[in-house]
């Protein structure tokens, strides 16, 4: 069985193409994956793994972990780009995730106030006033849309309630007046018989209306990175999301492919 990605609650600084010089903050178990979706991709692995038995960790810890992290960062003259909420879940199911992120953003302005804060967030809790007013105090409010089609959705990011609706996650992205980013994992493959495709003209068509519904700031394409627990999905390479991105920009959408 695959295990979590993330050990720590606090993790790196890692690279990313994405992000820079990225300090992550898990708030999901240490030791299990706690998330609202169930993507076939997830670096994580998949949820069958069980939330583990460290549970989640308490606003206090959290800011204690990452004050600690940027003093010493700091003291060892290491750059930050970038402090990036991610790890072993749905960062917004923390029940303080409120709190977590004015501290985190407190501790930002302290220690490095030029660099970023970023959240990746699967959009499936912007209905809840509060993680929406957290999100809209970030600086890069990252939402996950992998396809316009309930669907697809289904096969690909399988949310673990039944109500999802891509239409409700339309209308809750709206509500940020353009201050998010829409991120958009692009590929192909098969899981348990079934094809899954959202690189198709059909798709892409329905993801460009969505984005220009949504009217983000920016889009975010990519693809598959590193091994992912479904063993039948295949990576769409760079040259080939350029030409998706083409015909957002044909679209008037600020994309880019990472
Ligand atoms: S939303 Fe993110 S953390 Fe959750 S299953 Fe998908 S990739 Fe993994």
């Amino acid at each position: 069985m695959q295990t979590v990605l993330f050990t720590s609650t606090i993790f790196g600084p890692i690279h990313s193409r994405r992000l820079g010089s990225s300090l992550g903050v898990n708030l999901m178990p240490a030791d299990g994956k706690v998330c609202s979706f169930d993507c076939l991709y997830c670096e994580a692995g998949f949820n069958a793994q069980g939330p583990g038995k460290k549970g989640i960790p308490p606003r206090e810890e959290v800011g204690r972990l990452l004050e600690d992290k940027l003093k010493e960062m700091q003291a060892e003259g290491m750059p930050l780009d970038v402090i990036t909420f991610s790890g072993n879940g749905e960062p917004t199911l923390h029940p303080d995730f409120k709190g977590v992120v004015d501290d985190v953003i407190e501790l930002r302005d302290r220690y490095y106030p030029a660099a970023k804060v970023s959240v990746l967030s699967n959009a499936t809790r912007l209905h809840k006033p509060d993680v929406a007013d957290a999100l809209r105090k970030v600086d890069n409010n990252i939402l996950k849309l992998d396809s316009a089609f309930d669907s697809t959705v289904r096969l690909l990011d399988r949310p673990t309630g039944s109500g999802y609706s891509v239409a409700d996650v339309i209308e809750g992205m709206k509500q940020f007046d353009g201050e998010c980013i829409v991120q958009t994992m692009i590929l192909r493959g098969e899981h348990d018989g079934k094809v899954i495709d959202n690189t198709t003209d059909t798709e892409t068509d329905a993801l460009i209306a969505a984005c220009k519904e949504i009217g983000p700031r920016e889009v975010m394409l990519y693809s598959i990175d590193r091994k992912t627990p479904a063993e039948h999905l295949v990576k769409v390479e760079h040259e080939e999301l350029e030409k998706i991105a083409d015909r957002y920009r044909a679209a008037g959408l600020n994309v880019k492919v990472s």
